[in-house]
């Protein structure tokens, strides 16, 4: 029976690849209409996606947003060979804001910025692979030609293969540190050259290094984005805000091949309400975090949240709730913190915050 079963499922998956490779809709189109027909959908369901984010790909030069090649086929092959499903970002999104299943083990995967590593590496192994990815462009550097950069021909020939094209501001600037008039125009200005261009109209919205606060939200909700996306770790789910989305971040130091596992295995970690609802650190530093959780969590007794400058968080828990106790403010810049509950199987829950100071 068993036996049976991994047999049909490496033909559905066999099939599906030939499909994929004779198929003269673009990969992505197909992904999506065999996903829809449910012959690679397994039987259990998901209820939480994966966001994976990447910057640039085989460009040793910046290692902090820079993945290499061979990591990127480890990840691959890996991502391949354990029945994951990568599904198109909007998908995920549909799915979680309107309250319907996901395919079991699902993973979206996003790149930001648009360096030509995206045209030159990445695609070709994506598109062989049969992985549909999302795109947030930021602009300026294409409308400049710079060479570091993918120019308008090679976003055009990328969409129209399937690769999904959204905004990410015209000059990447820290948002939070512009004028509210200034961060309008980025916005603007972003989505007109991308529909110029493409023919593309912008839904999605990604924050330049995740950075926002409550006005640069409201801002984006205002113009017809349906949802913002961040580069804090954690599983997309239905309780996560949909302005402020979880993505994993990769690069060479955290895209070994055994984190990406650990990523990649990760369940939602779902809460109720957390305060202060807001990503920004104004006046209230250090803050006084809260959260609820939702009534999937049963056991707290190893939720353990780890702060990226100072390490491990002391708690105070209740029965559905906790609360962080911090001594020291919260440093320039941003800060992350990762709360985590492992689960029987060796995954784990995982829910991440970030927080931008600008003092
Ligand atoms: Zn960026």
């Amino acid at each position: 029976m068993f036996i049976n079963n991994l047999l049909n499922k490496k033909t559905r998956i066999l099939l599906f690849l030939f499909t994929i490779l004779n198929s003269s809709l673009s990969y992505a189109e197909e992904a999506n209409q065999i996903i829809d027909k449910g012959e690679i959908v397994m039987q259990e369901i998901q209820d939480g996606a994966v966001i994976l984010l990447f910057h640039s790909f085989g460009d040793d030069n910046q290692p902090d947003i820079n993945i290499g090649t061979e990591q990127l086929d480890n990840l691959i092959n890996y991502i391949k060979n354990n029945n994951f499903n990568v599904i198109p970002l909007a998908q995920a999104v549909e799915i979680i804001q309107n309250g319907g299943k996901l395919p079991n083990k699902s993973v979206v995967i996003t790149i930001d910025d648009a360096f030509k590593s995206v045209y030159t590496v990445a695609y070709p192994k994506f598109k062989q692979a049969g992985f549909p990815f999302t795109l947030f462009v930021s602009s300026g550097k294409v409308n400049d030609n710079n060479s570091a950069y993918l120019n308008w021909n090679e976003i055009i020939e990328m969409a129209s293969n399937g690769v999904d094209i959204q905004a990410h501001t015209v000059n990447h600037s820290h948002m939070t540190k512009k004028e509210i008039k200034e961060n309008h125009n980025e916005i603007d200005s972003n989505i007109n050259d991308i529909i110029k261009n493409t023919n593309i109209k912008p839904i999605y919205f990604a924050y330049p290094y995740g950075e926002a606060n409550q006005e640069i939200i409201e801002m984006v909700k205002s113009k017809n984005i349906v949802a913002g996306f961040s580069q804090h770790s954690g599983v997309y789910n239905n309780t996560s805000d949909q302005y402020y989305i979880p993505r994993f971040p990769i690069n060479e130091k955290w895209g070994t091949l055994e984190r990406l596992k650990l990523i990649l295995n990760t369940k939602p970690f779902k809460i109720k309400s957390i305060t202060p609802n807001t990503p920004y650190i104004k006046d209230n530093n250090p803050p006084n975090i809260s959260v609820v959780v939702d009534d999937s969590i049963d056991d707290m007794s190893q939720l353990n949240c780890f702060r990226s400058d100072t390490g491990k968080v002391s708690l105070e828990k209740s029965d559905k709730s906790f609360q962080m106790v911090f001594t020291t403010p919260f440093k320039t810049g941003r800060t992350r913190i990762n709360c985590t509950i492992p689960n029987k199987d060796g995954t784990y829950k995982w829910l991440g915050l970030m927080f931008t100071n600008d003092k």
